[in-house]
């Protein structure tokens, strides 16, 4: 059986779980095995429509103590949840909360695991997944020996497939013990930002800004395009944008539809987290940037003329 970590949020499925979803039912199909979800804390939505993608049974913990992620707390309730479900295959999404959770599944049940798979486990000779390697440099096949499984998949890597099945039969599980050692006195949430690792489209402003006061630019290219926005790491550190915006190696990793680069120069670091985007555009003074290399498109001037013109020809276009 294959068991999928299901996360929400604000009382919604996560993109990316549902992107989960749709692989471990492709890979229940390829494997001839049944799928199965795994939902903490308390969800008022229906998770029986998650049927809709391919599960046929989705147990719920809904012990309020499992609404924050506590990564301790949720690798002990899932680690127990998937030894009593019988799954052999456990899969997760190789964001925040997953890579918090998946390696301690994993040595808990002494399981081996891949993480930030591209695409379906080769199961003609083994069971070999895909990965990348060296900050998306080069790919890995990486080969899993022992008998549970366990995958994180990186965020858009697969698409969401709705089968237009039968509602999955929900069932309660209730973990032996959830005793978080840490207590949770505030949550502040951004509201009404679009969710960097969930946009389709960012767009992300560099040094070559200036400054924070001039990040209307961006905000205004974003708000047209329904877009989230990012920055480059110094403009982080600067304190220009808050640290959840920063991009790249020692931020977040991405892989929107389209990433859209102001000012950045396209370094190395900044490039591994961005550098899986499936179209790159580039806006830079400098035509020696070494971002046009990895730009599908390139706009050579400066950004202070060419993105209020690009806003507002987008502004026009939509109308
Ligand atoms: C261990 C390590 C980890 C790192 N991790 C990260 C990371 O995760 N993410 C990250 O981003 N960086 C990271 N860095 C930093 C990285 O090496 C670069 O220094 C950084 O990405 C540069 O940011 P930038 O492109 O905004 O600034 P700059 O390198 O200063 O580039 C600014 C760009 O703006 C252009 N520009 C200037 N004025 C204009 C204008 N008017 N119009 C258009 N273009 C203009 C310039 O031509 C230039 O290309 C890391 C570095 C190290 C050593």
């Amino acid at each position: 059986m294959i068991l999928v970590f299901v996360d929400h949020s604000d009382e919604q499925i996560k993109k990316s779980s549902l992107e989960v979803l749709s692989y471990g039912a492709a890979l229940a199909e390829k494997l001839g095995t049944s799928l199965e979800a795994l939902i903490l804390g308390t969800f008022s939505g229906n998770p029986g429509e998650l049927g809709n993608y391919g599960v046929t049974k989705i147990y719920q913990a809904p012990d309020e103590k499992l609404n924050h992620l506590d990564a301790q707390v949720y690798i002990k309730v899932i680690a127990e949840a998937a030894t009593k479900l019988g799954a052999d295959i456990i899969i997760f999404s190789h964001t925040q909360t997953g890579k918090a959770i998946a390696p301690g599944v994993a040595a808990r049940l002494k399981a081996g695991l891949v993480s930030g798979a591209l695409a379906l486990p080769d199961t003609s000779n083994g069971f070999v997944v895909k990965k990348n390697v060296f900050s998306g440099k080069a790919f890995a096949h990486v080969a899993i020996t022992s008998p549970v499984k366990i995958i994180s998949l990186n965020p858009n890597s697969f698409p969401i497939k709705a089968q237009g099945g039968a509602p999955a039969t929900v069932e309660t599980f209730a973990a032996s013990e959830v005793a978080p050692k840490v207590k949770i006195t505030a949550v502040n949430k951004v509201k009404g930002e679009v969710p960097l690792t969930e946009a389709e489209i960012v767009v992300s402003g560099g040094r070559g800004l200036k400054g924070p006061e001039n990040w209307n630019l961006v905000e205004d290219l974003a708000h047209v395009l329904h877009a989230a926005t990012a920055c480059s790491r110094p403009v982080a550190d600067s304190h220009w944008r808050p640290h959840h915006e920063h991009v790249g190696q020692t931020g977040i990793q991405i892989a929107p539809n389209l990433y859209i680069a102001i000012g950045i120069s396209g370094a190395i670091q900044h490039l591994a987290g961005v550098n899986r985007s499936k179209t790159i555009v580039v806006i830079n003074k400098d035509p020696e940037a070494p971002f046009f290399k990895a730009a599908d498109y390139g706009i050579v001037g400066d950004a202070f003329e060419i993105v209020p013109k690009l806003t507002e020809a987008i502004k026009k276009l939509k109308q």
